[in-house]
């Protein structure tokens, strides 16, 4: 008897578990269960190798968005430089400090700084200078940078002031769906350049996508999941598109009921394959997904195999001035109550955070043979 689709998927499972080197016609295969049984399946698979590589621990990082001002209009997000609507700001050393020094005083042992795209000096020089205040508090936080593309120049400088990972999202691995949704003038081969750069400069890389673009299809996800590997990364950040009204993408692709859930689910999915490919990398659990499933919706992303998680650290008089997208919770993590209930909603999942060291990706000390 001819096996079934289930019983056929449930085989390529296990030898995306057992590590076996998957095409993109698999990894395809794999990101579309044929039922909710072998869905639940690929998440546990995930999850199981989760666990064994990291143990029950997640790694929190405070994130710091420290400017929302930009110099590139990409089509879908929320403070491109064209979006007259959003009050523009960049944070003061002070601010900046005060918010790295609460990451500390929660044990969260690293922080990623987040920010629109300049690479003016100025800018560059403001950067450096906090790398450096940064690097100097007393519980020396593991610093990781989300500024954009840059100079090799500046990722170097950058890299000697403190920054030690970089995550720079390459949007997604299709030349033609990455001009689809930027500007003329925005290029994905400078994009490409940009991480091999990040990478000679001796960064722990991470990169991702947006999951659910207008046009994308499933093959496209999985060419990205071999991009990861091909380029042999250690972290990923990745989630759903959300259209964002005050953008041209949001404009012409306005969410319909439901689309929302699905791009939740593909993205669950993403995470799950992601982790079966590429093992010992991070994988973060994105604050997208909480935006369309406040209440569950990190934990999911866990529960599918990712390892992190970014609780926002800074004030939240800047939080509605960084709206990327629609819908994006506007909690106040800071509170001592929110991060209670974190903690608590990881217990209930099984998971507690990790509250020494920076919790750098294994994978990074792998392919520099510390590790075997
Ligand atoms: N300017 C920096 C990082 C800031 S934006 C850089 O170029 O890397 C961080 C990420 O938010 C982007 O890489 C993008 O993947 C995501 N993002 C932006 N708009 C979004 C939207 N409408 N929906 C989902 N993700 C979005």
């Amino acid at each position: 008897m001819k096996p079934s689709a289930g019983q056929n998927y449930i085989s390529l499972l296990a030898k995306a578990a057992g590590g076996a080197k998957l095409r993109v016609d698999q990894m395809a295969k794999l990101l579309l269960p044929p039922n909710a049984e072998c869905e639940r399946e690929l998440f546990a698979a995930a999850y199981k190798l989760k666990r064994q590589i990291c143990g029950d621990l997640v790694n929190l990082r405070g994130l710091i968005e420290l400017s929302n001002i930009c110099t590139r209009d990409c089509l879908y997000c929320g403070i491109r430089k064209s979006n007259s609507k959003v009050n523009r700001y960049t944070m003061g050393i002070d601010e900046v400090l005060e918010a790295a020094e609460l990451a500390g005083k929660f044990g969260y042992g690293s922080i990623v700084i987040q920010s629109g795209e300049r690479s003016d000096r100025s800018f560059t020089d403001f950067i450096e200078t906090i790398l450096r205040e940064i690097s100097r508090l007393s519980y020396a936080p593991g610093i990781t940078l989300s500024c954009g593309e840059q100079s090799f120049e500046t990722y170097c400088r950058w890299r000697d002031a403190g920054a030690k990972r970089y995550l720079l999202r390459i949007e997604s691995s299709d030349p033609a769906l990455f001009a689809a949704i930027h500007p003329a003038g925005t290029s994905y081969r400078a994009r490409r350049m940009a991480l091999h750069r990040l990478r000679r400069a001796g960064y722990q890389l991470g990169t991702g996508v947006m999951i659910g673009l207008p046009g994308q299809t499933v093959e496209q996800l999985a060419k990205d999941i071999k991009f990861f590997r091909d380029m042999d990364v250690d972290m990923i950040g990745m989630g759903p598109f959300l259209p964002q009204d005050d953008t041209p993408l949001g404009k012409q692709f306005p969410d319909t009921p439901g689309a929302p859930e699905e791009r939740l689910k593909l993205s669950l999915r993403m995470i799950a394959v992601a982790r079966l490919v590429l093992r010992d990398v991070n994988i973060a659990s994105t604050t997208a997904l909480q935006a369309i499933d406040p209440a569950q919706g990190r934990e999911k992303g866990l529960l599918a195999g990712a390892n992190v998680i970014m609780p926002n650290v800074g004030s939240t008089s800047h939080r509605r001035d960084y709206q990327l997208y629609n819908g994006k919770p506007a909690l106040d993590e800071n509170a001592g109550s929110v991060r209670q209930a974190l903690i608590a909603s990881l217990a209930a999942i099984g998971e507690r955070p990790r509250l020494d060291g920076h919790g750098d990706p294994l994978h990074f000390f792998r392919r520099n043979g510390k590790l075997k």
